[in-house]
């Protein structure tokens, strides 16, 4: 259903800093200092900024996978 007044619409946004372009990638992460082993957290990524993401997250080793948007279920776990 489409509210085009509501405050919050749902339509997936990047999470690269500045980039306001429709997210079609679900990297999932978890930093084991700061989340149980169960606990994920999510970023969203467009095509241009996956392998940015990614690397920042992997490189710090908290990356667990990444997925297409539309693979991706939110209440997992
Ligand atoms: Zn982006």
């Amino acid at each position: 259903m489409l509210l085009p007044d509501a405050p919050q619409p749902q339509s997936p946004i990047c999470s690269a800093k500045g980039c306001r372009a429709d997210a079609v990638w679900v990297l999932v992460w978890n930093n084991p200092k700061l989340h149980t082993p169960e606990r994920r957290k999510t970023w969203l990524a467009c095509d241009e900024h996956r392998e940015h993401l990614s690397q920042f997250l992997g490189v710090r080793g908290f990356l667990k996978e990444v997925l297409p948007f539309a693979e991706w279920t939110p209440t997992e776990g």
